[in-house]
Parts: C-alpha cells; structure tokens; sequence
C-alpha cells in the first residue's frame, strides 16, 4: 500500500469509529415529550437544569466523627463554638474537649448566631455513662428549630418515660415511631429535615414539619408541628418568620455533641 493511501485508509477507519461512538451515545435528554402537569418541563427535558454537584461527607463511627457534605454550613467541627451564642448574646460556656461539646450545668442554652429557614440538620449526641437520674432527668438535652419546636435528646435506652417525651420525640407532641436508643455513653445521630409553619395575619397559613432519623432509623415521618414546645401544657402559637435559629438546650445534664451541620433548602435561606 502506498503511504498516501495507508493515510486515507487510517483516516476512514477513524471517521468510521467516531460514527459508531457517536451512534453508541444515550440520549442526554428529549425535547419532544409531554410537559408534566402543572410545569413548565417536559418529561425528562434536555433543557432543564441539571442539580448542583455536593461531595458526599464521610459517616461517623464510634470513635470517631465523620466529615459533613461539601455544601454543608457547619456548626461544631470539634474546635469552635464561633457559630454559637449564649441566649443573652455572650460567648457560650460549654465545654469543648476531645472534639465534642459538652452541656455545662446551669451555664443555658446555646443558640445559633445565624438564623435559618427550611433546612436539613445533623446532630450527634452522646448520653452520661453510667447514667444518672430517671426519666426526665436521665440525659436530657433537646435541639430547637427555629428556637422553639424541640426535638427531644434523652437517654431513652432502659428509661422508661411519657412516650411524647422520650428521644427523638416532638416534645410534647409526637412520640417517636419507634425507640432506636443506643445505650448511654455511645455516639448516637439525627438527621433532622423540617419546614417551618408559615403564617399569615396572626394563623397558620401552612403548617410546618419535621422528619427525623434517629440512629439511621426513621422515627418522624413527616410529623405536623403544633407549636412551640411547652411542658405539661399544649404546643403555642408563636408566629414567626421564615428563619430562626437552631437552640441546644442546657437541661442539666452533661450531653456530649459532636459534627453539627446543617444544609438549608429553599429560597428563605440566608446565600
Ligand atoms: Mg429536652
């Protein structure tokens, strides 16, 4: 073969490849499907935005926390309480040793400087071992959306108390779907996804809920909220706006925490 014709004949052969590669490739997207009810896309639409890239954090283990999603606004990293405030403003009091945070008795509780609207939240706590006290006063600690609406931290494993008021309950409200309670003094999660209430002239204009994982199990589905956490009365009405803070309660008891972050959803979330 001369060389000119060696050349034309690599040169087909690629052109050829190149063909059946293109012909390989899967549709990336249509453009002429049914627009889906109540949208302005169609049914798998080329054009429609593609969602952002979040690198995936890493799970914690017994001993050791794990990282938080790339996307994440990260509220204890194990070293600072920067993100936090005391409820009169002035730099928390807990204590933050070997990586977690520790409820410091009688110094109340911590609250985040930043306010947030719908979000998802995570919070790993650990319970006093041995345990002290019963019921109420075994473990007690609660994190607040939006500054109000708790969802319960309790030594719930072998401590019998009012349903609605055992770990990972909306205190006062929802009891837990089940009790996924670790024992006391080992690393335990939730994942926390919730809507605030909307209001308008002085009602609920839309409700608000929570979703709950405790320990990877679910334990709130999607759960109404009623109101404000009260003890020994209903939930109240307090209306408020689209962004609150997240609250850590001081109940007395030592509780541990560890890899706090949170992900705001939606539009009424700080950029
Ligand atoms: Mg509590």
């Amino acid at each position: 073969m001369k060389p000119q014709t060696a050349i034309i004949a690599l040169g087909l052969a690629a052109a050829l490849g190149a063909l059946a590669q293109q012909a390989q490739q899967a549709p990336t997207g249509y453009t002429d499907t049914p627009t889906l009810p109540g949208s302005n896309w169609r049914v798998h639409d080329e054009a429609r935005p593609r969602p952002p890239v979040v690198t995936p954090g890493t799970c914690s283990t017994a001993t050791v926390p794990g990282s938080p999603p790339s996307d994440a606004v990260v509220l204890f990293d194990g070293t600072s309480l920067a993100a936090w405030r005391a409820e009169n403003g002035a730099p928390p009091k807990w204590k933050i040793q070997d990586g977690y945070l520790e409820v410091v008795a009688g110094s109340g509780d911590i609250v985040t400087r930043q306010d947030f609207g719908d979000s998802q939240l995570h919070v790993e706590f650990r319970t006093p071992s041995p345990p002290k006290g019963n019921s109420q006063e075994r473990g007690n600690s609660g994190v607040f959306l939006f500054g109000i609406y708790e969802v319960q931290v309790l030594d719930s494993f072998n401590n019998p108390t009012y349903a609605d008021g055992q770990a990972s309950a909306i205190y006062g409200q929802s009891p837990p779907l089940v009790n996924a309670s670790r024992p006391p003094g080992e690393w335990q999660s939730y994942d926390i996804v919730y809507s605030g209430p909307r209001f308008k002239e002085g009602k609920v204009a839309a409700p608000g809920y929570v979703t709950v994982f405790h320990n990877g199990v679910i334990t709130q589905n999607h759960t109404q909220i009623l109101g404000a956490t009260k003890h020994r009365a209903l939930p109240m009405l307090i209306e408020h706006g689209p962004r609150g803070p997240i609250k850590l309660q001081d109940h007395g008891n030592p509780i541990r925490f560890r890899n706090i972050w949170i992900r705001p959803l939606g539009s009424d979330n700080p950029a």
